[in-house]
């Protein structure tokens, strides 16, 4: 039986022959393009996220199809839309017998492989043929000294997780058969909330205040009343989720105030927690007390609390990110690897004053998407093609000569690639997210669920629940503050629209 596997699987390798490429799938969670270097109006540096995106392709507008954790990944790996895939929300449960395309790779002489965050419900069986996941906290893991899942139980693993998925990335990478081609996602789970960034990069920024976002004090007077009374508000947050806790001398004095994410440190991890934070909640304190945190004031500086710790994290990925493309030249790999690099979704980083995702608006609607492939993309290349991220598991699959099914609603993106438009792409993309409630009785983050449909240059929203609409002319306005459904001269396209969505939603229904 063995031997049976092992020929077919050494036959089908060499079907696919020496050119077939290998892939490396680098994914983070909730990352925002504009703490990514190489996007236009960036505010930090990533060089090693940017040299994927100057050897290869950068995408201005990679969507995705439903913007929260569970179904972006479920999107990824059947490159379906949520209701065909059956992840339509967080506590969706994961149906592992359907199609996913690192099977596909996998039958077809692939060695695969996913280590890192997986955060479906229900845990991986023969997706991937080796898997190391993130555990507990509901699929989130721990930063530091995180718990790993595999086939072989859970095992704890000591140190910052950025760093150890990358580790075990790289071990997978030298043990491998190199015969065969591979597959293998590194998936991190940093800037994800309770972002505890790696020691190495916790002391930075001090000296510096980072841009605030144009619609950081929006008043939503255009938009649906719910917009503005949704629980994402950067002003709202609080306590440990911006690394305010009690300093290391007051934790000495009293042992039952430390809280359990320094817990979950080592004592020496615990001593460069308390070097980097003391002294800034030391003063959080002080201006406090001076009633310099009123108002606005309290709402800038929680901002600069939240925005340098996510680019505190950002780095951390930046930095491990770097040794896996070192490997890769290192190793010969880098002619023939495909470098990925994406989030499960975009994130609002202070826009509209929110620190969350969810919404159709195109800071979380939006992923980021850099993409490496010698002799198929040439360097610099800007792509500004709509593509989702249902386009992923066909590109792949097409690259490794594998047909794909029709039932596959996802495009391969190679007739794109060379960053020439196509007349026959896609025109329009469709958005749904489903984790909301009813009028009555408002779902997660106190948000409707809502839909629509987005072209290159206008974009509508239905909160069809409360029979309200939204419409955007995001050429004139693409921060999207001025909802012109009532708009006389609007009422073509958004007839338009309206038709498209329902046309959408039924192509993609199953
Ligand atoms: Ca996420």
């Amino acid at each position: 039986m063995l031997k049976s596997v092992f020929f077919l699987l050494g036959l089908s390798s060499s079907l696919l022959g020496a050119k077939t490429p290998n892939i490396l799938f680098l994914f983070s969670d909730d990352h925002a393009l504009r703490t990514i270097g190489a996007y236009p109006g960036s505010i930090n540096q990533t060089p090693n996220l940017d040299a994927i995106a100057k050897e290869g392709a950068i995408f201005s507008h990679s969507f995705n199809v439903n913007s929260i954790c569970c179904p972006s990944r479920a999107a990824i790996l059947t490159g379906k839309h949520s209701k065909a895939n059956g992840v339509i929300g967080n506590s969706s449960n994961w149906n592992g017998k359907q199609w996913v395309y690192p099977r596909e790779l996998g039958k077809a002489g692939y060695q695969t492989a996913l280590i890192g965050k997986w955060h479906l419900k229900g845990n991986p069986t023969d997706e991937f043929q080796h898997w190391d996941i993130l555990s507990g906290k509901g699929g989130q893991g721990s930063y530091f000294n995180p718990v790993f899942l595999s086939a072989n139980g859970e095992k704890r693993s000591l140190g910052h997780s950025t760093k150890i998925i990358t580790d075990k990335t790289l071990k997978w990478l030298k043990e491998r058969d190199k015969k065969m081609p591979f597959l293998i996602c590194a998936q991190y789970k940093t800037p994800h909330i309770h972002r505890l960034p790696p020691p190495k990069f916790m002391g930075q920024y001090d000296q510096v205040d980072f841009p605030v976002p144009h619609t950081f004090f929006d008043n939503f007077s255009t938009r649906s009343s719910f917009v503005s009374e949704t629980w994402m508000a950067l002003k709202g947050m609080k306590g440990h989720v911006l690394n305010i806790a009690p300093t290391e001398p007051e934790i000495e004095a009293n042992p039952k105030l430390m809280p359990p994410f320094l817990r979950e440190m080592t004592a020496p991890q615990r001593a460069a927690w308390h070097q980097a934070y003391d002294p800034r909640n030391l003063k959080m304190r002080e201006l406090d007390e001076s009633g310099k945190l009123n108002g606005e004031n309290r709402s800038l500086y929680i901002y600069q609390r939240f925005i340098k710790d996510y680019i505190r994290c950002v780095d951390g990925l930046d930095d491990q990110v770097g040794r896996l493309l070192r490997y890769l030249d290192k190793a010969g790999l880098k002619e023939n690897t495909i470098v990925i690099y994406s989030s499960d979704q975009g994130f609002f980083t202070g826009e509209h004053g929110w620190a969350e995702k969810r919404w159709m608006y195109e800071e979380s609607f939006k992923s980021p998407l850099l993409m490496r492939w010698p002799g198929m993309i040439k360097p610099g290349t800007v792509i500004d093609a709509l593509v989702q991220n249902i386009d992923l598991a066909p590109t792949l699959l097409k690259a490794a000569k594998i047909e794909v099914p029709v039932s596959v609603h996802g495009r391969a993106l190679q007739p794109i690639l060379s960053g020439k438009s196509d007349p026959s792409w896609r025109k329009d993309i469709l958005y749904q997210y489903f984790d909301g409630g009813t009028p009555e009785e408002r779902g997660p983050y106190n948000m409707p669920r809502h839909e629509g449909v987005r072209d290159q240059r206008y974009k509508l929203i239905s909160f069809y629940e409360f029979n309200e609409w939204e419409f955007y002319d995001l050429q004139e306005d693409p921060n999207e503050l001025n909802n012109l459904i009532q708009s006389p001269f609007m009422q073509g396209q958004i007839q338009r629209l309206k038709q498209r969505l329902t046309q959408l939603k039924i192509a993609y229904e199953n």
